[in-house]
């Protein structure tokens, strides 16, 4: 395992592991975590974000970090894990915590039927995924509309 190297530097402090063949970097620009970020065909591209330093660089290193401990923003959206398109409605998976979604006893991930606000938590983010292609199964408004 390579030692990364601390550099401060444009407003922001990252690390780098020079020579990583994957030319890999770790970036913290404040509220989006350790970013860690690949270069790809010229420029940086964000392979996934964590809470803390460790698990960023273990992650870069080949373990395998629980999905509780990652940060999400897809499409720069606080908790965003994924979005799909299915039967023409936008449908979101989101981390119910990062997102401001949770009420707390439900589980950490919620699906978002985003056309209609139809949403349901779920104890995993397999689980969750399982869902999120299939909002006629628990967003109220697309259960109606299957019934028409
Ligand atoms: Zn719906």
């Amino acid at each position: 395992m390579k030692a990364w190297v601390k550099h401060e530097g444009k407003g922001a402090t990252f690390w780098l592991q020079p020579p990583c063949t994957d030319r890999c970097i770790m970036f913290v620009p404040g509220r989006s975590g350790y970013m860690l970020c690949a270069l790809r065909r010229g420029s940086w591209k964000v392979r996934a974000a964590y809470k803390t330093l460790s698990d960023a660089q273990a992650a870069h290193d080949g373990k395998r970090i629980p999905a509780e401990q990652r940060l999400f923003f897809e499409q720069d959206t606080p908790g965003l894990v994924s979005q799909v398109k299915t039967r023409g409605l936008r449908v979101s998976l989101y981390h119910a915590d990062q997102a401001g979604l949770s009420d707390g006893d439900s589980g950490p991930w919620v699906t978002v039927c985003e056309e209609h606000g139809g949403l349901v938590f779920h104890p995993t983010v397999t689980a969750a995924r399982g869902y999120l292609s299939h909002p006629e199964e628990w967003c109220p408004t697309c259960q109606g509309d299957t019934t028409e």
